[in-house]
């Protein structure tokens, strides 16, 4: 199904799409990875959630591409207005114990086993924050990193040696081009307005053969397929974009890369009561924006039970942080 939406213009494939008003403009949603206007509108993604450092504003629909396969949040912020929020991204934001993380903890174990025998391989962290990735590797590796945000960079310079090569992917030197053995995109794409322009960037700063490891949610989980434009993920201003299977095959056939692994991962690794709890939330937030009798009384079953009684309470879909909801992609290249 084709929709017309909100007044969108830019050249296929650019990296950055501007929303417009000026008269004669098409109208109609142009996917930002791919340039299709053949996008599915999975509806009205929900209220943004206010945090320290970003102002509410519009949020948008869910689009997905029928080409592509991307999601898309539609419109975005503009490329300024990104930028200043991230740059004002506090320390404390993000900040997770290395085994808790299903991303780092995973990544770690492919790339000691990869460079078992190399004796000093060369990483490069996108969006690395302070550093607490590359902290984890071992002491002899080389580490650098990319990052916005402010307090961020100073504590992954001056606590963990990384040295930082720039603010964003967009605008490294090209002299960086070819010079590392891996690179690691964690919980970067779904932030990208065009997230194959910026995974292709990345895979241009590896080495021949080497590996390029991302991880983001899958917008094939089945949290996205029951909630989907009410999912969690968008009540975040700055996720613009969630990848799915399809899509990663497209960027790796289009980049002459290998799709080498995808693996289903939390984000946070936690007790199973945790996890049954949030399962069940999402469950319940689901049946929640559906109507009809089958799933009123199902909700109605649901908030009934002992010990499920205050869902009737929830004012938002829950933040799935312990479901393996989201992936980490390996690429060879
Ligand atoms: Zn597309």
């Amino acid at each position: 199904m084709e929709r017309a939406l909100s007044p969108l213009t830019g050249s296929p494939g650019s990296a950055f799409l501007t929303q417009t008003d000026k008269p004669g403009m098409s109208d109609v949603a142009i996917c930002r990875s791919c340039g299709s206007v053949k996008l599915d509108d999975l509806g009205a993604c929900p209220p943004l959630a206010a945090n320290e450092f970003a102002t509410p504003t519009d949020p948008g629909r869910l689009l997905r591409c029928q080409v592509c396969g991307l999601g898309q949040r539609h419109p975005v912020p503009d490329e300024q207005a990104l930028i200043a929020m991230y740059r004002e991204t506090p320390a404390d934001h993000m900040d997770y114990r290395f085994e808790e993380n299903g991303a780092w903890s995973l990544a770690r174990t492919q790339l000691l086993a990869r460079f078992a025998k190399v004796p000093a391989p060369t990483v490069l962290d996108v969006g690395c924050h302070t550093g607490g990735f590359l902290a984890g590797l071992p002491d002899s590796w080389r580490k650098h990193g990319i990052e916005s945000a402010h307090e961020p960079i100073r504590i992954a310079h001056e606590r963990h040696g990384v040295t930082m090569i720039g603010e964003r992917l967009e605008s490294i030197d090209p002299v960086w081009e070819q010079r590392f053995d891996a690179v690691t995109l964690f919980d970067v794409v779904e932030h990208l307005t065009n997230p194959r322009a910026g995974i292709e960037r990345a895979a241009r700063m590896l080495k021949p053969g080497g590996v390029l490891l991302l991880s983001s949610a899958d917008f094939d989980a089945w949290t996205w397929r029951w909630l989907g434009s009410s999912h969690w993920y968008l009540q975040t201003p700055q996720h613009l974009g969630v990848i799915s299977r399809r899509f990663l095959e497209r960027v790796g056939r289009d980049r002459k890369m290998k799709l080498a692994r995808f693996d289903a991962i939390p984000h946070r690794h936690a007790a199973r009561r945790l996890r049954w709890r949030e399962a069940i939330e999402v469950i319940y937030w689901g049946m929640r924006q559906r109507n009809g009798p089958p799933y009123r009384v199902s909700r109605r079953l649901l908030q009934s039970i002992p010990g499920l009684r205050d869902l009737r309470q929830m004012q938002a879909a829950r933040w799935t942080m312990t479901l393996s909801d989201h992936v980490l992609v390996t690429y060879d290249c």
